[in-house]
């Protein structure tokens, strides 16, 4: 039997600013899997790390820890590549719906493990549930078995991957010890490593609408996500785009599933391809499947243009039990009552479409959740928004609201209102794709 390790003398040496060893940070993590560090043991840790912080190779070792406190997906059998893409969250980020086939149309494999919206930013599960039929909760056997069988499988979270990061991240919620980089860093990475991937592309964003707002501290979060995946063995890229408007036309769960078929049938908006295309080239590059990005995008551009990506998203429909039907008839997409226009007051350029105000408003609508057991409404949010330098005149649609509850929609259109803003002169849109690190 190994050596006895009291939570309180762990705590005291990352109080002191000690970096722990690897024996301590799997007592932590053992500690909050089954239960033997009480929930204030726990959380005084996590303050600990979040004022003293944690050397590359503490994180690297908590990532570890973290990712072994549950089942580790074994995708060994599967003859492909197997790459994911991890953003950090954004308003109207789609992008995982449409790009997961895009890239398994092109031989490599996606298996991808996706969290709910919470707060400001929509998640990838709740959009793809409002999909009559679409199961998610898939075990991870009859997860591994489908991405053997079509190379691509789509499905949320389960308490048998990365338990502990359940359990710490609920702490982290209630602590003020979030926005802590090495925490980040081993939540996000421990949950994708189980995943069972060769490598990964993480969409790190900056921007009102991000989880990090500013952009050296984000870019900080990119080289630690790089470093500590390649610590631990898995080729990791990050791509630094912008949230300072919502991507693509429309936030709201079908809404966005509509948006995505669109992509796969070749009439994405210009800025949602954009950063699609610049991630799933690194995917493609990273898993050896294309030479480099130009090579790699053409590649992906020519599974679009083919009908073979939208043919794997119909057959990942098939396999998770969704209405395929709604690849050739969206309106199949659950329906808000109310749809209204919202018209500018005035003509113009558009100069700002605030990220956040837009995130607030769909939230309003019931798009999304405040708390982790609200429930969310598949139909409401907004489409058809406008994007920044476009130019508008007097009550052309700034965008159309969805909504199913008449005082949400007033104090949507009220939100939105706020948040489109428009000036008299051009503007040209600021840079949406940045550095690549990694
Ligand atoms: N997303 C995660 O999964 N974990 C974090 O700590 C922050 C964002």
């Amino acid at each position: 039997m190994g050596k006895i390790l009291f939570p309180q003398h762990v705590i005291a040496r990352k109080r002191d600013g000690a970096a722990l060893s690897r024996e301590e940070i799997d007592a932590f993590v053992r500690g909050a899997t089954d239960g033997s560090w009480a929930d204030y043991q726990l959380s005084a840790l996590l303050m600990a790390i979040f004022l003293r912080g944690m050397t590359p190779e503490e994180t690297a070792a908590l990532t570890d820890a973290m990712m072994r406190s549950g089942v580790v997906a074994d995708l060994s059998a599967v003859r492909m590549p197997k790459a994911d893409k991890h953003s950090t969250g954004g308003v109207g980020d789609k992008v995982s719906i449409h790009l997961a086939p895009m890239v398994a149309a092109c031989g490599v494999a996606v298996p991808m493990i996706s969290g709910r919206g919470l707060g400001h930013t929509g998640g990838t599960v709740d959009k793809l549930e409002s999909i009559p039929g679409f199961r998610m909760g898939l075990t991870i056997a009859e997860y591994s078995a489908q991405v053997s069988r079509i190379g691509l499988s789509l499905i949320c979270q389960t308490s048998e991957l990365a338990p502990a990061d359940g359990k710490l991240y609920a702490l982290r919620d209630v602590t003020a010890t979030v926005e802590c980089i090495p925490l980040i860093c081993a939540s996000i990475l421990s949950k994708k490593l189980a995943e069972g991937i060769d490598v990964l592309v993480l969409d790190v964003k900056h921007g009102s609408g991000a989880f990090m707002k500013e952009k050296t501290r984000a870019r900080e979060l990119a080289v630690a996500l790089t470093s500590v995946a390649k610590a631990m063995g898995k080729p990791a890229r990050a791509v630094m785009t912008a949230m300072d408007e919502p991507l693509g036309h429309a936030v709201g769960n079908a809404l966005e599933v509509a948006e995505s078929i669109g992509c796969l049938r070749g009439s994405g908006a210009r800025d949602l391809m954009e950063v699609t295309y610049a991630l799933g080239a690194q995917m493609l590059v990273l898993s050896g499947a294309a030479g480099d990005v130009a090579a790699a995008r053409a590649r992906l551009e020519g599974a679009v243009a083919s009908g073979t990506a939208l043919a794997k998203f119909r057959e990942l429909l098939e396999a998770q039990g969704g209405d395929a039907r709604v690849v050739d008839d969206p309106s199949r997409l659950p329906q808000a009552r109310t749809r209204s226009p919202l018209p500018s007051p005035r003509s113009g350029f558009v100069a700002r479409v605030d990220a956040m105000g837009v995130a607030l408003a769909a939230l309003r609508l019931g798009a999304g959740r405040a708390r982790a057991e609200d429930r969310v409404d598949h139909a409401v949010g907004i489409s058809g928004l406008v994007k920044v330098g476009d130019r508008v005149s007097a009550g052309d649609p700034l965008c159309v609201v969805h909504s199913n509850d008449e005082g949400a929609h007033a104090d949507a259109v009220g939100m939105l209102g706020a948040a489109v803003v428009i000036g008299d002169a051009p503007v040209t849109p600021a840079p949406l794709v940045g550095e690549v690190i990694g």
